[in-house]
């Protein structure tokens, strides 16, 4: 079983360098390689292999990259290459391979060699990677297995990541729990199902939430600089932290009640789901929680054998789940009422649009397609969206 863990970095100022040096590197041997397959009569994957081997003969600064880490760039190429035959098959129209511009490239990855994760007992922990360094980062939740791939990201904000592939050896059989379900996540009521139960924020997540907003308030009419102000900035990231907590556990038990009791669980693709981007603290902790929430559904779905299907969200909520016509409905009508004569919770009929599409999504999927494993490496970055909009840290 494969899980994919993803950590930040904090490279000194040196490492930083010699990150973004290794990076303009492979995109160079990655260009180089491809106009070299440009040129091939038949594609031979070996051969532009060796060529690596020539290349550094030739520009010995090459060898202050990691090895494993430049040969990885062919093994990219012929990846895009599969990816682009893939996408002409499906009879869309495609340029040929494009040379990689500055922003275009911004990962690398250690195969199999060249790197060691090092748990320390202080502040931070450490990631060796070789030819670059021991480089800090925090280890918030603990590696299991034996790592296969670490790959580096520099994103956009300048940040850098750490992706880490890990396998164990447990193969968890499919579980034969033949249950179904959907889930509808709102605001109103937390998790809607389509067996018709919901389940909604906790008291007493409401009342800390309650009590950020007020903190926050009082926080905005400090004046700036006061050591007033910077008691009360204390006071509110406190009340964060807790409602952070509160929230985690409340949906540790809340995906875990799934897992133990379906076989099939149907959710939202929240990556398409298009969320507002909302400058109201409370607002979006809940919305970030939604993802938390299927990070944890999925962690623990893989392990005890159980299906997780994300669906497009488009549409869910005004489509009648019963007769499959369109009822528009405004943010506060809370019931669906359609001309068939279905009237029910306007979330409990999104829950059982979202499950009948995972059903036919997995039906219409009869016939695979080859899933490439580059891209699927790639899906892991998304934006963390915990960061609340003001700071106070
Ligand atoms: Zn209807």
């Amino acid at each position: 079983m494969q899980t994919t863990y993803k950590f930040r970095l904090y490279p000194t100022g040196e490492q930083e360098q010699k990150l973004l040096w290794t990076l303009n590197k492979c995109r160079y041997v990655y260009n180089f390689l491809l106009s070299e397959m440009n040129q091939q009569k038949v594609i031979d994957k070996a051969q532009l292999q060796e060529m690596i081997v020539d290349l550094k003969r030739i520009e010995p600064d090459l060898k202050n990259v990691h090895s494993k880490v430049l040969q990885y760039e062919n093994y990219r190429l012929f990846s895009n290459l599969r990816a682009l035959s893939q996408t002409k098959k499906m009879g869309r129209k495609v340029g040929s391979m494009r040379f990689k511009g500055k922003n275009w490239f911004k990962t690398f990855s250690y195969n199999q060699s060249g790197f060691a994760v090092m748990q320390n007992r202080t502040r931070y922990d450490k990631l060796w990677l070789s030819k670059i360094g021991e480089i800090p980062f925090i280890m918030h939740r603990d590696i299991e297995g034996k790592i296969k791939q670490i790959t580096i990201k520099h994103h956009p904000s300048g940040k850098w990541y750490a992706s880490i592939i890990a396998e164990t050896k447990t193969e968890i059989p499919e579980t034969k729990n033949k249950e179904k379900v959907g889930l509808d996540l709102g605001t109103m009521n937390y998790v809607y199902d389509s067996d018709g139960n919901h389940s909604d924020n906790p008291k007493h997540l409401d009342k800390s939430l309650g009590k950020l907003q007020k903190g926050q308030r009082r926080l905005s009419r400090k004046r700036k600089g006061s050591q007033n102000r910077n008691k009360q900035r204390i006071s509110v990231a406190r009340v964060h932290e807790k409602i952070i907590n509160q929230r985690d556990d409340f949906l540790h038990k809340l995906s875990r009640y799934y897992v133990d009791k379906y076989g099939f669980i149907a959710v939202e693709d929240l990556q398409i789901k298009n969320m507002v981007r909302n400058c109201h603290l409370a607002k979006s902790i809940s919305d970030a929680s939604w993802s938390k929430f299927i990070q944890m559904l999925e962690f623990k779905a893989e392990r005890a054998g159980v299906r997780v299907v994300k669906v497009e969200p488009r549409g869910t909520t005004q489509i009648c789940s019963s007769c499959g016509i369109k009822v528009h409905k405004e943010l506060w009508n809370r019931t669906h009422k359609c001309t068939c004569g279905l009237e029910i919770n306007r979330d409990y009929n999104s829950a059982m649009n979202i499950l009948k599409r995972a059903l036919g999504q997995e039906l219409s999927k009869s016939t695979p397609v080859e899933i490439e494993p580059l891209l699927s490496n790639e899906q892991v970055w998304s934006e963390k969206q915990e960061t609340p909009c003001e700071s106070y840290g």
